[in-house]
């Protein structure tokens, strides 16, 4: 026996008793053996255990005998493998067989289609527990794609009811996480409650189970419905929290200091609207309409805009611009790259070439004494708008009287990161735009403490954008399209999802990057055009004047990774090839769509898929090709990708979710949403005793991301 478990065994005694805290070591059935394979997983102490998540259930029905099995009805049995076969059928699909000799005696094979990894998971000898709807093939039984377990030689088949799987790490099998879960499953009792039964009662399908039934039934439910009733307490409970984080943190902010109040009178109102060389569409003037009415209240707006790419948000920025400005305040605009930075300055300082608003443009490349007298002029106060990059907010730069911030196409930005701008010393109004369409579910998550405000159709006069997903054997035609369309005057794109050439893929053309294709195409279909290369590789001023080339019209094609992705604006450019498309998300594929068809030309997009893509893969392609709404599109995402994929997986700044699911659980996480905002305008600081626990678990979940204190 080791000595601290000797000792610890020594104190303790009889009269050991399990507590939350007691490290895992010290759990009957864990041991200081166990106890780091336990830690793997996170788990230290007997509390953390009991919050351990089974990942699935096996639905084990009643044990059955070979001659109890019924062609068609799900049946549980026992045996040990006697042979494993395996096979390629001639279209390629895998089958895996594995023959059990069944305990109480008969035979019957279990059957996996393209998963060729099942062949090394039984070996012969082995005990297996498997589930699933039951086959007759006439001479034998059969069970396709079972649910497994291995058992060891003298262990009790599990009863019949839902056996908790639960993930593993190497050397640690589902018995001994049974075991030591069975251990702790007696402090169950003395959880606290969380969740008041007064907001329990409110959800449906509700009442939600109390703590210590929802702990018991997690790990030994007698049924599935059981098993799944505890899973949607504590789906809803993380996201409860999480809402309530986002509320308070609103709430927070919304409290803090006053923003200036800032009204757009009838006359500035008609004077902004003067400005624009269109009309603006009737879906502006309400998203305008909502930004007015949130700038003259004295709380910060706190407001995000949607809209594809083209549906012109630039308007409704400078809409707000304007309006501070002649609210006498001054305003700030954000943009991602410093090419974007410099479009919206060149556009704005020609709208507003007759007037007196000063504009200044500062960006990185902005240095010296040129970069300290302009931080001099905006301290003062002298200069009403500034453009510029991250640059304009990374160095603290201090305005005399700021009232409105804009970031613009800033859809990696999560939460965490716009608490993180803040400053203390000052209030704006606050606007976010993004092209990304983001999905409701997710804008309630990663833009939980944001209004939103959606710009759905396109102002008039914009070209439309054919979509065709050709093949590599019509490439040469593509090509020679491109060319006629370079002769007729236009600029073309052509986007590769990597930089470089990836070596332990084959060596076929279609997995070479945009260097290869850059190489390629210059030297081959396309080197009559003038063609340039960009990646995000390159070194950033190499990168810059690359594309202002382009964006002077100095080169017919760019050749690019994604990095065109967001914000650039050539009305010119009228063609994309977007080679190996099936690499990227569908709302990727979209905003690179939007890159073209800018202008009065129509727009060109060909898509070459990946040589032997699937047909679901090439459904996807082809349900992008007809299909131009970004919502529907990032929705289709959401649910074949995930949230990390849409948002650019670390960059999303989305809180991490433990059992939730933003795309299966929409239901929970709305009311969860409406629950919280409820909750939050009672009880702003979660200080009523029934909230105390709620506030904890908010605080020590959340808090530090979203600077929510605790004390207040
Ligand atoms: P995005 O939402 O991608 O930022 P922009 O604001 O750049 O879109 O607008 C796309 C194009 O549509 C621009 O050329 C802009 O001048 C034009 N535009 C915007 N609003 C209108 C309108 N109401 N009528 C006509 N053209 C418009
Ligand atoms: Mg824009």
């Amino acid at each position: 026996m080791p000595k601290t478990w000797r000792k610890h065994a020594e104190t303790m005694g009889s009269e050991f008793q399990l507590e939350g805290k007691t490290p895992l070591q010290f759990v009957p059935g864990i041991g200081p053996n166990r106890a780091p394979l336990f830690e793997k997983l996170g788990l230290r102490r007997a509390i953390d255990l009991l919050f351990f998540f089974p990942r699935h259930y096996q639905d084990i029905v009643p044990w059955k005998q070979v001659t109890e099995l019924e062609d068609g009805v799900r049946a549980t049995v026992l045996g040990r493998v006697v042979d494993i076969d395996w096979r390629s059928t001639w279209e390629g699909r895998s089958i895996v067989g594995v023959l059990l000799a069944l305990e109480g005696g008969g035979y019957l094979r279990c059957v996996w289609f393209n998963q060729p990894f099942r062949r090394d998971q039984y070996p012969r000898g082995a005990r297996v527990l498997a589930t699933g709807l039951v086959k007759s093939t006439g001479v034998a039984f059969e069970i396709r794609h079972p649910e497994t377990q291995l058992l060891v030689d003298d262990e009790e088949p599990p009863a019949a009811r839902p056996l908790p799987i639960y993930p593993l790490t190497e050397g640690l099998q589902q018995r001994h996480v049974a075991k030591a879960v069975s251990a702790v499953l007696p402090l169950a009792d003395s959880v606290e409650e969380a969740l008041p039964e007064s907001i329990r009662a409110q959800v449906t399908p509700g009442p939600l189970l109390p703590i210590t039934e929802a702990l018991r039934w997690l790990h030994q439910p007698n049924s599935l419905e059981e098993a799944e009733r505890a899973r949607q307490r504590f789906i809803f409970q993380e996201l409860f929290v999480l809402q309530l984080a986002l509320a308070m943190h609103r709430h927070q902010v919304q409290h803090a200091l006053p923003a200036p109040k800032v009204q757009a009178t009838p006359q500035i109102h008609a004077r902004i609207l003067k400005r624009f060389p269109f009309q603006l569409t009737a879906n502006q003037l309400q998203v305008i309409e909502e930004i007015r009415k949130d700038m003259e209240r004295d709380v910060p707006m706190n407001r995000l805009v949607q809209g594809d790419v083209g549906s012109g948000k630039t308007a409704v920025a400078q809409y707000a611009l304007l309006n501070t400005v002649a609210n006498r305040y001054q305003a700030a605009l954000m943009a991602p790259t410093e090419l974007l930075a410099r479009q919206h300055y060149q556009k704005l300082r020609q709208q507003l070439s007759d007037s007196q608003v000063m504009i200044e443009l500062l960006v990185g490349s902005l240095t010296g004494a040129s970069r300290r007298e302009l931080l001099q002029r905006i301290a003062l106060g002298t200069v009403d708008i500034v453009i510029g990059t991250q640059a304009l907010l990374g160095e603290q730069v201090d305005f005399a009287r700021l009232g409105l911030l804009v970031i613009d196409e800033q859809h990696r930005f999560g939460v965490e990161q716009r608490a993180a701008l803040r400053d203390s010393r000052v209030t704006p109004h606050y606007l976010v735009m993004t092209a990304t369409p983001i999905p409701r579910t997710l804008a309630m998550t990663a833009f939980g403490d944001l209004d939103v405000s959606i710009l759905r159709d396109r102002p008039p006069g914009q070209s439309v954008v054919t979509t065709y997903v050709s093949d590599w054997a019509h490439q040469e035609s593509w090509w020679k399209f491109v060319i006629e369309q370079v002769h007729g005057g236009r600029q073309a794109f052509v986007v590769a999802p990597r930089v470089d050439h990836v070596h332990d893929d084959s060596d076929s053309e279609e997995s070479q990057g945009a260097i290869q294709w850059y190489e390629k195409l210059s030297k081959g279909p396309l080197s009559q055009l003038r063609v340039a290369l960009v990646h995000g590789r390159m070194d950033g001023e190499v990168k810059q004047a690359q594309l202002d080339a382009f964006a002077r019209g100095e080169t017919d094609v760019l050749v690019s990774t994604t990095v065109v992705e967001v914000g650039i604006d050539v009305p010119n450019a009228s063609i994309m090839t977007i080679l190996e498309a099936d690499r990227m998300g569908l709302a990727q594929l979209h905003q690179l769509r939007g890159r073209v068809g800018r202008g009065r030309f129509p727009g060109f997009v060909c898509l070459f898929p990946s040589a032997g893509l699937g047909d679901e893969e090439m459904e996807r392609l082809n349900h992008f090709a007809s299909n131009h709404d970004g919502f529907a599109l990032a929705e289709m995402d959401l649910k074949l990708r995930g949230p990390g994929e849409l948002l650019g997986t670390r960059q999303s700044g989305l809180p991490p979710l433990r059992i939730a699911d933003l795309c299966r659980d929409e239901a929970w996480l709305i009311q969860a949403r409406t629950l919280a905002s409820r909750c939050i305008a009672v009880d702003p600081q979660l200080r009523l005793p029934e909230h105390d626990l709620l506030r904890r678990q908010v605080v020590s979940k959340h808090g530090a991301s979203l600077a929510i204190s605790d004390v207040g």
